[in-house]
């Protein structure tokens, strides 16, 4: 693909800022110009829309989002080395681009946005991509301030967040995905496409709120998933021990049958199960 815009090329922005990966950041730089404007597609139509991405580094997929029509896009990026980098996007597109030096997981993103349309998009560094997608299905109030969240995870995640019961990927992040938002793989993007080049595969997921999850506490829904799961293939009367109740008295409140283990329960059901330990507590 030739280029999106008249800035520089990515390798170039990369060496003149020696922006040198750390690891420690999570950096796998994505330089395929295909690819950002790929993500960016699959976040459309985005003519109208506000864009929060995390993770901009040197601006491969923000220069895609902008030149997609983003309406603005708000980028919140950690590593103060890249901050030079972006402050050129921001200069080739005036009053579109606001770059925010901070941790992600320390931000509330939805404070820089003032008008609907709002959507998250980002390569996710993957040390925090999971936290980060915990806090934003447990966004209150609900529907939430974003209508979709395009999102790059590893592979193993992804399938994680859209696993079903019974699958050996299903678990606590497929409950509390499942329960507020339908999630779905779109593509896979091959480690040969990142600079540096990751151990594994990855997978762009895209996630829409659900207008009406079925109702519960999500702190609740939180603990019933970390203590059923923390022992998956143990019976739910055996691992729900942890959370310091009779699990047989939650069980019965939540109709759940005793002898099941967390990995066969559907959403429904760690849904009646946080409402028991809501009630109970
Ligand atoms: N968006 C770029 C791309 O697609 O080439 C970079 C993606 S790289 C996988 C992840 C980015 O997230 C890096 O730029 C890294 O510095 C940044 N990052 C890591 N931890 C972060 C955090 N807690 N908050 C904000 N940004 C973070």
């Amino acid at each position: 693909m030739s280029a999106v815009d008249d800035l520089p090329p990515l390798r170039e922005v990369i060496r003149r800022h020696d922006l040198r990966a750390k690891k420690s950041l999570g950096q796998n730089f994505l330089l395929d110009l295909n690819l950002t404007a790929r993500i960016a597609r699959a976040a459309g139509p985005l003519d109208d829309a506000y864009v929060v991405e995390i993770g901009p580094g040197p601006g491969g997929l923000t220069r895609a989002l902008l030149a997609a029509g983003a309406r603005r896009v708000v980028a919140i990026e950690r590593d103060p080395r890249c901050l030079a980098a972006l402050a050129e996007i921001v200069a080739h597109y005036p009053d579109r681009l606001t770059v925010i030096e901070g941790d992600a997981l320390e931000i509330d993103a939805s404070t820089y946005v003032t008008a609907a349309p709002a959507r998250i998009v980002a390569n996710l560094p993957y040390n925090v991509a999971t936290p980060l997608l915990v806090a934003w299905v447990g966004a209150a109030p609900w529907p939430p301030w974003y209508d979709a969240m395009v999102l790059m995870f590893q592979r193993e995640v992804a399938e994680r967040i859209v696993a079903t019961p019974g699958s050996k990927s299903y678990g606590r992040l497929s409950v509390l995905a499942g329960w507020r938002t339908e999630a779905r793989i779109l593509f896979d993007v091959p480690a040969a496409a990142f600079v540096p080049r990751p151990k594994v595969t990855s997978s762009v997921v895209r996630l829409e709120p659900r207008p009406t999850p079925l109702p519960c506490d999500r702190r609740a829904l939180e603990r019933v998933t970390q203590a059923a799961f923390g022992q998956r293939r143990k019976m739910l009367r055996q691992s729900l021990k942890t959370l310091g109740m009779d699990p047989a008295a939650l069980l019965a409140t939540a109709g759940l049958d005793p002898t099941a283990r967390a990995e066969d329960v559907p959403v429904e059901g760690f849904v009646m199960l946080a409402r028991a330990l809501a009630e109970a507590t």
